[in-house]
């Protein structure tokens, strides 16, 4: 499986329960102090528009920078984040930063949207819309700069609470996207109702087209319905160039994977942005 995470996993910990265990006391200890030091940073990965050729936006995925133990993957801290609600303070902290980054661009005449991932455990709490307002105001950016991207167990938990509050997201002009789409508890009345954007086709779909004849169907059939609906695809984990013809094929609106770009850091992303010069400039 670390091999499948690729070049950005670090692992932590093996997972024999003793290990779990001291995974788990270790967290424990250091998460909370390292949200107060701010051990995180956040790197980007290009979404590609197939249509246009163009990097619109990226997402900002979170990787804590440990003293300890080095560069740590969320998937490492993110289900322990949600489990003790560290997640809450955590999250606002992505907020923050990826709105701060949002301004920076903005003032470099940079025109680029970041996503940021939200859990459930966010939506619940009261303060996630003011603190958003609030960040943009802060950074002098128009929601439209900054996209959510929520999973599908962000809906099941509390449906009129997710469906309220994706409804104010994109009220106020900020494109809400469904992640992981296929692999949790999809229920396509849910893309009927929400006020969503996009889909984003889960990578172990993508990861599957060139053996499973079964995948590419239900990949076509989830690009028709999502056009069925006016809604944007995106498909994440895009390694190889069948799989992006492939998507390219059945109608696929966005890849974004390491066949283009890993996730970088802010430094390393504006390079490769300058090189793949498929960027537009507001100036
Ligand atoms: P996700 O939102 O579905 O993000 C996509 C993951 O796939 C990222 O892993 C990304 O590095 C990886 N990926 C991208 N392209 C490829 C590819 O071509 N091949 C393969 N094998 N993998 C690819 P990452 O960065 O380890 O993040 C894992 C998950 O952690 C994310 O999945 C998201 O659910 C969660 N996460 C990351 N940052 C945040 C955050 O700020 N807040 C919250 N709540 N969750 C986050
Ligand atoms: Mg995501
Ligand atoms: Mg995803
Ligand atoms: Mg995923």
């Amino acid at each position: 499986a670390a091999k499948e995470e690729g070049r950005n996993t670090y692992r932590l910990f093996a997972l024999d329960m003793n290990e779990k265990v001291s995974k788990f006391v270790w967290l424990d200890t250091n998460l909370r102090k390292a949200i107060s030091e701010g051990q995180f940073e956040l790197h980007y990965q290009p979404k590609k528009n197939l249509k246009t050729g163009k990097t619109e936006s990226v997402e900002a995925l979170i990787r804590w920078n440990s003293p300890e133990r080095g560069l740590i993957s969320p998937l490492e801290f993110i289900p322990y984040a949600e489990e003790s609600g560290l997640i809450v303070p955590l999250g606002k902290w992505v907020m923050e930063e990826a709105a701060r980054q949002a301004g920076k661009w903005k003032q470099q005449g940079l025109k680029i949207r970041i996503a940021i991932n939200l859990s459930a455990r966010q939506l619940r709490s009261p303060e996630l819309i003011n603190e958003f307002k609030k960040a943009l105001l802060r950074e002098n950016i128009f929601p439209s700069m900054l996209d959510l991207e929520l999973t599908e167990s962000c809906l099941i938990e509390d449906e009129l609470l997710a469906l309220n509050l994706i409804k104010e997201f994109s009220d106020l002009g900020a494109e809400v996207h469904l992640d992981d789409f296929g692999t949790g508890y999809s229920s396509l009345s849910h893309l009927a109702r929400l006020p969503i954007d996009s889909i984003k086709l889960d990578r172990s779909f993508i990861h599957s087209i060139h053996n499973d004849i079964r995948a590419q169907r239900l990949l076509r059939s989830m690009v028709a319905v999502a056009q069925e609906l006016e809604l944007q695809v995106v498909a994440e984990g895009v390694e190889t160039q069948d799989q992006l013809e492939f998507l390219r094929g059945i109608g696929v609106d966005h890849a974004q994977g390491y066949l283009f770009a890993k996730p970088m850091r802010v430094a390393e992303l504006e390079v490769w942005m300058t090189h793949s010069s498929t960027l537009k400039s507001v100036a």
